[in-house]
């Protein structure tokens, strides 16, 4: 048992939180503050009626996400955005969110974890951010870039996600690889790809012209699923929470299908 204040606190230490360059729409840290002691934490990559009324289901009074409640912006208190705060309300839940520093820690990062996951080992930080790298990098010795993409199949399929990927061609071989999980691929993205000698992009989702940018710069991307590539961060998080604060945990996994 602890107070939101401490696992914030924690939280917060952990994740290099404070100073963080990101969207405002993330607004990391305590989301929806508690004076409750917090009993039961569940993990989710979204903050949506589901996962609320999963996470009051499993008798939380925490959710930890990725996604917090305030991606649709600045936006007045009516239709589903009011229905979720009454919900947390009533259900007496706390809300703490982490976006990208949960994406780019090195231990516990999506994309440090998704590395581990596909039997790559990071060398680097990818994915420059401002002042930051939210994702990472690494070499491997000549794979089939096919069986990197089999391998990515079988662990989006874990979580209920599909793989997709721009242009392969034949006998392909990957040797220098990054990994920026969900909304990874861009233009920079691939730029920085090219510019840094990496041949194979693994990336959640990304807008179409990527894979004719990718294609024309010489570089696969492997679409491996914006949910699915976010999936293991949050539930790290909460791991460490329930390990140093002795509080037992649940994922409520609800897939969008991206
Ligand atoms: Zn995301």
């Amino acid at each position: 048992m602890a107070s939101l204040a401490d696992i914030a606190r924690f939280c917060d230490d952990l994740l290099r939180l404070h100073g963080f360059p990101d969207s405002n729409r993330a607004l990391n840290g305590i989301q929806v503050d508690t004076k409750s002691d917090i009993t039961r934490v569940a993990a989710a990559v979204d903050v949506r009626e589901r996962t609320i009324a999963g996470a009051r289901d499993r008798g939380a009074n925490l959710l930890i996400a990725h996604h917090g409640l305030y991606w649709g912006g600045l936006q007045p208190l009516r239709g589903a955005h009011l229905r979720r705060i009454d919900a947390i309300l009533r259900a007496g839940l706390g809300v703490y969110a982490a976006h990208l520093p949960l994406d780019a820690h090195p231990e516990i990062g999506n994309g440090a974890l998704l590395a581990r996951e596909l039997r790559l080992t990071p060398t680097g930080g990818f994915g420059r951010h401002l002042d930051v790298e939210v994702g990472v990098m690494g070499n491997v010795e000549a794979t089939p870039t096919l069986e990197l993409v089999d391998r990515a199949r079988t662990y989006a399929a874990r979580y209920g996600g599909q793989v997709i990927t721009s242009a392969i061609e034949q006998g392909r071989r990957t040797s220098r690889w990054a990994i920026v999980t969900g909304a990874g691929a861009a233009s920079d993205s691939i730029a920085e790809a090219a510019e840094r000698g990496v041949d194979t992009l693994i990336v959640g989702e990304g807008p179409h012209h990527t894979a004719i940018e990718a294609e024309e710069a010489g570089i696969v991307v492997i679409y491996a699923g914006h949910y699915a590539t976010e999936t293991l961060g949050v539930q790290a998080l909460a791991a460490r929470v329930s390990e140093t604060f002795g509080i037992p945990w649940d994922f409520v996994h609800e897939p969008t299908g991206l």
